[in-house]
């Protein structure tokens, strides 16, 4: 069968809740993918910002197989030798003190907002606390995410969700002061906002909203899922700004291609919030994504990868501002390190559909970002490869 009859058959066999590229993916190594066809492909988008390490990664590949030779699952029965290991080395990573693993995103927002509600009922002896998201903001699609994800487009059908949840404009801190009330149990953002179009908090922001937390004792909750692993810069973006979450989460590029979340706290939340029977899931937490995660971070600390990103990073950097200089229909730039995006006046998926056709892999956030999210092992000659496509492909 050939790849069209494989792709039809797909699109009588599987939901239709993703429009896909009309390529089928079959086998990676370095930064580059190849589908079933033999066409080769320069990947900026890491599987929307999981394969950090990019493919073929040999001794996380090695380290994968032999877990799975040991032991793949125990259930949370039991204990685990590589999840200790693993919770042990992201601790020190983050510097926060507990550590919860699931097995996607959104679980992790879900975790997280059970945390916060679960800290403001301890402390106040009640229920019926509010959490205030962010306009643009994207958490994951189960309820409770999709709850606290600013984009009506998403929540329309599915109404009502979760109650009590208040939104503000992202970097707008009169806005988020303004729906602070009694009830307020925690503020929850993405330090950079990926799929509404990557932006950065800004610092007079994060730092006010931590503040008016520390004040009023509400918990700050970073969704670090997309920017957090070292794409940033730093292994996870907040660290940049002087603050520190109470509670944060974690996925995408955590387990390296593994799927794998988490959600962490302080002592200081853990010892009010979540105890023996208020949460658990079967698989999260299993010794194959332990593994994972562990083999990721130790090879991203051995080989610096935020020293790279950081390099790497003004390098894509300054020659996405050439191209903006170059082109009229890029009206902004923004981001942090290796997530990057291109305000565009022209239709994004546009760009990307025939990026793709020329050998380049680029994704879009929104209908007007094209977005920039490499593998982080990237070089150089990958930044002027996508480069050199990208200018063609935008001359027309
Ligand atoms: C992708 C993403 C999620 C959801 O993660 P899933 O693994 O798809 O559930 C949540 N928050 C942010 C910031 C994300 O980018």
């Amino acid at each position: 069968m050939n790849s069209i009859a494989y792709m039809e058959q797909a699109d009588r066999d599987l939901l239709h809740t993703y429009n896909r590229y009309g390529i089928i993916l079959n086998d990676g190594g370095g930064v580059y993918l190849y589908d079933t066809d033999g066409n080769k492909y320069l990947d900026f988008a890491a599987g929307i910002g999981v394969c950090a390490l990019g493919y073929g990664n040999k001794e996380y590949n090695q380290a994968l197989k032999d877990q799975i030779d040991a032991l793949i699952h125990t259930s949370n029965l039991y204990y685990n030798l590589p999840v200790i290991k693993a919770a042990e080395r992201l601790k020190k990573a983050s510097g926060m003190d507990r550590v919860f693993f699931t097995n996607s995103g959104a679980e992790a927002v879900e975790g997280a907002i059970k945390a916060a509600k679960k800290y403001a009922y301890t402390r106040d002896g009640h229920a019926g606390h509010e959490i205030i998201a962010m306009n643009h903001s994207f958490h994951g699609r189960s309820l409770g995410a999709l709850s606290v994800t600013g984009n009506p487009h998403y929540q329309e059908a599915f109404a009502p969700l979760l109650e009590g949840i208040r939104f503000a404009g992202f970097n707008q801190l009169d806005s988020v002061e303004a729906l602070v009330n009694d009830k307020t149990c925690a503020v929850l953002f993405e330090t950079i906002q990926g799929e509404g179009g990557i932006y950065p908090a800004e610092k007079e922001f994060m730092e006010g909203v931590a503040k008016l937390c520390r004040e009023r004792d509400i918990l700050l909750i970073l969704d670090e899922i997309q920017c957090g692993m070292g794409r940033s810069g730093s292994m996870f973006a907040w660290q940049q700004y002087g603050i520190k979450p109470d509670i944060m989460t974690a996925a995408k590029a955590l387990g390296g291609g593994v799927p794998v979340g988490a959600f962490l706290m302080t002592e200081r939340v853990a010892k009010r919030s979540l105890a023996p029977g208020d949460h658990g899931t079967t698989y999260g937490g299993n010794p194959l994504a332990g593994a994972a995660v562990l083999k990721t971070l130790e090879l991203m600390e051995r080989d610096c990868i935020t020293d790279h990103v950081q390099e790497i990073s003004k390098y894509l950097w300054a020659a996405l501002e050439k191209l903006k200089e170059k082109y009229d229909c890029i009206t902004d730039h923004r981001g942090m390190g290796l997530i990057q995006g291109l305000q565009m006046t022209v239709p994004a998926g546009e760009i990307s559909k025939r990026a793709l056709k020329e050998g380049v892999l680029l994704i879009t956030a929104g209908s007007d970002v094209l977005r920039f999210l490499p593998p982080l092992v990237i070089e150089e000659k990958h930044v002027d490869e996508m480069i050199s496509v990208l200018d063609r492909v935008l001359e027309g």
